[in-house]
């Protein structure tokens, strides 16, 4: 009853292991054309690699027969005896992806060895060969895989959109390149360039791979021990980015994955970052292929190290080091300190007298002017309701009786603080102002979110905006899976009053900004809006409006801790009140908090 299965069936089998998605041939192919000793490679794909995905090499190529037997099951040129495998730096599947991958593609493999005169090509279809015969080609080997999956429905219906896979594909293609400086890469989509990595150093690699932005965030890495050597690069913490998607760590010159080393970094940077940030980084680890073990699942791209504790030490040590060089200094976290930010006294500081001021406008004998603390229920935390009763007992209409004529408005609206509605700052980053029931701290970037995000759903659900015409159009440069995600949203953004338009390679000009928003920086708000979206580029369809908006309120709040002046600080808070739901910043985290008058007395009575 047993019987062996024929072999492209047992070819097809291994493909569902090998080739997942087209990112993962490319993978494959990749490593291969590295093995080969390219210095230069080219990657050519057509939708996203459905229909194409070809790469080209200038390695060691092939003889007739090899160019043959490459697509066997189990046939390498890399291991010959069992030892072969343990001291092998590579990892992945051995001996298995060229076959897998003609199972489930058409390829045509041209190839050809420096010494030899003529090349071969060889044309398989589903592990079947259907033409082989000599070629004249350029030395080095080209591989295009055509039309992936075609005999397997079921994988074709479980690939992504175009953008996600496409993303997919410059993940798998950034990962080789940022351990490879030395070799050469393109990459062309759909006729398209959309990289061009010349060969170079690490840093400059980085840089051609990520944007040259990154380039002045870059912190370098090192430590050397008899166990491990670690080298790279960290970014300064204010180059957070809002996903994973620009940590890499390599060990021996591959990409691997590590929820454990990742949090060694994280626990460097902590306090450093804010609340859910992801730092970048780029971390190189080098030791000996026997003290790690990659034959965990290949695909899963896990690595297991013998001595991981001690390792995590060193990584830990080693990013604390280079961010204590650059003297960034851990500052305080609003979620975490519940105490406000009072400088410690120090023994040799001269003491100065606390400076009373005075209320000219206060009457106490005026009994509606006068505030009483309010019944306990507003303790922080809880939710607050009744807004428009907030500032009863602070009466607003006042000011315009107490001031005479000749005051100019400025002058005006200044008295109203200093006498009626003290607003103070802190760190720029809280507002802090007196209500009924006791002291109101506003979370300035909340509030700015909130207030912005509402107008931006105002204005796409009824668009009538006017733009406001840059003098200076910028361009933005764009990675290509982000530059498709970009023209994806470009109609909704012409709605709301921008005017961005595409200019080709890759990039887009920003040429105007909607009028009634605060102007930002076109690349600033181009990347922002860029990491929301890329977070919920799979639902964007059903919300795309209230995603957009959120996307646009936080590009445009900013995180700026430069302290606002004393009208934008005031127009923060009648706007944050004017707005429909002011408690709660639109990701629903709370946008003020209330000390009571109870809570403060509280303080001072031990
Ligand atoms: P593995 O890489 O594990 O050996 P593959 O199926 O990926 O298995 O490749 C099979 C063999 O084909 C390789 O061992 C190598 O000899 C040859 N080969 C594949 N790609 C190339 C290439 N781009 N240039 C030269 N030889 C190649
Ligand atoms: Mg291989």
């Amino acid at each position: 009853m047993i019987q062996l299965l024929p072999d492209h069936i047992a070819n097809q089998i291994a493909a569902g292991e090998v080739v997942q998605r087209p990112a993962s041939a490319l993978k494959e192919l990749l490593e291969n054309a590295i093995d080969a000793g390219a210095t230069n490679i080219t990657i050519v794909l057509a939708d996203a690699g459905r229909t194409l995905l070809q790469v080209v090499d200038n390695g060691c190529g092939m003889n007739s027969t090899d160019a043959r037997m490459a697509f066997e099951r189990h046939a390498t040129s890399k291991i010959r005896r069992l030892d072969d495998l343990n001291a092998i730096t590579t990892f992945g599947f051995r001996g298995e992806a060229l076959a897998s991958i003609a199972a489930v593609s058409e390829v045509t493999i041209k190839t050809r060895r420096q010494e030899d005169e003529i090349g071969t090509q060889v044309i398989i279809s589903a592990s079947e060969v259907t033409a082989q015969e000599p070629a004249a080609c350029t030395a080095g080997t080209s591989i295009a895989v055509r039309n992936l999956f075609f005999n397997v429905p079921a994988r074709r219906k479980f690939l992504k959109s175009d953008s996600v896979e496409l993303k997919n594909l410059v993940s798998e293609m950034q990962r080789v390149a940022l351990c490879h400086p030395e070799v050469a890469i393109t990459m062309q989509h759909n006729g398209a360039n959309l990289y061009n990595l010349p060969a170079a150093n690490l840093r400059q690699r980085i840089v051609a791979t990520m944007g040259k932005e990154i380039n002045q965030h870059l912190i370098t890495v090192q430590v050397d021990t008899s166990v491990v050597r670690i080298k790279g690069f960290i970014g300064k913490p204010e180059c957070v980015k809002r996903t994973a998607s620009e940590q890499f760590f390599f060990v021996n010159n591959r990409f691997f994955r590590s929820a454990y080393f990742q949090k060694a970094i994280y626990n460097a940077y902590q306090h450093l970052l804010p609340e859910k940030a992801c730092p970048v980084f780029f971390i190189y680890f080098e030791l000996s292929p026997d003290k790690i073990d990659v034959n965990i699942h290949p695909a899963k791209i896990e690595v297991k190290f013998e001595e991981e504790h001690i390792i995590f030490q060193m990584l830990h040590a080693a990013v604390r080091e280079a961010l204590g060089k650059f003297a960034i200094v851990p500052s305080i976290d609003f979620n975490t300190e519940g105490a406000p930010d009072i400088p410690p006294m120090r023994k040799d500081a001269p003491a100065t007298l606390p400076f009373p001021r005075i209320d000219p406008a206060f009457n106490p004998f005026d009994d509606d002017k006068r505030t009483k603390p309010a019944s306990a229920g507003n303790s922080s935390g809880t939710p607050l309701k009744g807004w428009e009763k907030l500032y009863e007992g602070l009466s607003r209409s006042r000011q315009f009786e107490t001031f005479p004529e000749e005051k100019t408005p400025e002058q005006l609206s200044m008295e109203r603080f200093t006498t009626e509605r003290a607003i103070c700052q802190l760190k720029g980053k809280y507002i802090l102002t007196p209500v009924k029931s006791g002291c109101m701290i506003i979370d300035r970037h909340r509030a700015q979110q909130r207030i912005l995000y509402e107008r931006f759903l105002q204005n796409l659900t009824h668009p009538q905006q006017e733009t406001q015409q840059e003098i200076f159009p910028q361009t933005v440069t764009l990675p290509p899976a982000d530059y498709v995600l970009l023209e994806s949203v470009l109609d909704d953004l012409t709605q709301i009053g921008y005017d961005i338009r595409p200019f080709g390679n890759n990039t887009v000009v920003v040429n105007g900004q909607p009028a009634s928003f605060p102007a930002m920086d076109a690349t600033q708000l181009i990347e922002e809006l860029l990491y929301t979206l890329h977070e919920n580029a799979a639902d964007l369809k059903t919300q795309r409006h209230e995603k957009l908006a959120l996307s646009l309120a936080k590009a445009a709040a900013g995180t700026s801790d430069e302290p606002l002046n004393m009208f934008e600080a005031q127009a923060l808070v009648d706007n944050l009140f004017a707005c429909k739901e002011p408690a709660l910043s639109p990701e629903g985290k709370p946008t003020l908090q209330i000390i009571t008058i109870e809570e403060i007395d509280k303080r001072f009575l031990k």
